[in-house]
């Protein structure tokens, strides 16, 4: 097995995931409280006693709010960049196990390839990461890379290139540009920050992505991060409708808010 992956949950309630090695265990992200991460992690048959470690994309509370809770799981390392575990420390009532990378590093942790790259959006010094395990031509353990990407205004050229050499791509699809436009309980300003440079990727900014990097790697999409109001699950199935049957090897998943995936196994 090279590696396994369930999504606990996604969008602006909390974001986490978890993805699983021959040797290593972690989260992504970790925007739930310690016992509602227990309870989602019990729910596949896992608990915060095997996690070995936690990647952090950024400070936002729904994608770090669990960290706080960690004080009881000391043996937890949480992986992130030094702008973003400054934001994050500065609302904690403990020191956890800081491990520092500079985002567009490439490291190791146990057997896992770790390449984190910057994306544009209004945090700190927000990261998207490339997790990659096993080897080229190795029967038991083949290598599978896995794109983590939620959380950005638009996706740069080198996200394309990333996500071209990736079994499964975990991308957000947050919001459909004209159920944004019409909400009335979103203020013009905050309508403006979600959908500008620094914001989160709409329906057709997601498909325009995946349309640039499409390949014939990929075997499943997970389309995340949905706004609860400015999205749906039918808009999201429109927009990528004609994409998916034509990428007929691959699956795509929509996962809405309040939903967790069931591991799937990538071999
Ligand atoms: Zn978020
Ligand atoms: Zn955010």
């Amino acid at each position: 097995m090279a590696m396994r992956f369930s999504i606990l949950g996604t969008g602006s309630s909390g974001n986490a995931a978890l993805l699983v090695t021959e040797n290593a265990r972690v989260l992504v992200d970790a925007g739930f409280s310690a016992r509602k991460l227990s309870q989602l992690l019990a729910n596949i048959g896992e608990s915060l006693d095997r996690v070995d470690a936690v990647f952090l994309t950024h400070e936002h509370g729904d994608h770090a709010a669990g960290v706080d809770g960690f004080k009881k799981f000391p043996h937890i390392q949480l992986f992130a960049n030094a702008a973003t575990s400054r934001a994050i420390q500065s609302g904690l009532t403990h020191r956890p196990n800081w491990q520092i990378f500079q985002t567009g590093s490439r490291f190791m942790f146990r057997d896992l390839l770790i390449e984190s790259f910057s994306v544009p959006h209004d945090a700190q010094e927000p990261v998207g990461f490339r997790f990659t395990s096993g080897q080229d031509g190795d029967l038991f353990t083949p290598r599978r890379s896995l794109a983590f990407l939620t959380d950005l205004g638009y996706a740069p050229q080198n996200i394309h290139e990333c996500i071209r050499e990736c079994e499964v791509v975990v991308v957000e699809s947050n919001h459909c540009s004209e159920l944004l436009k019409n909400d009335t309980r979103r203020p013009w300003s905050l309508k403006q920050r979600i959908s500008g440079r620094h914001g989160h990727l709409s329906n057709a900014a997601a498909h325009e992505l995946l349309a640039a990097g499409a390949s014939p790697r990929w075997r499943r999409i997970y389309l995340t991060h949905l706004s609860r109001d400015c999205n749906s699950r039918a808009a999201v199935e429109t927009v990528f409708a004609a994409m998916r049957s034509a990428l007929s090897s691959c699956e795509f998943s929509v996962v809405e808010q309040g939903e967790s995936t069931p591991f799937y196994d990538l071999g």
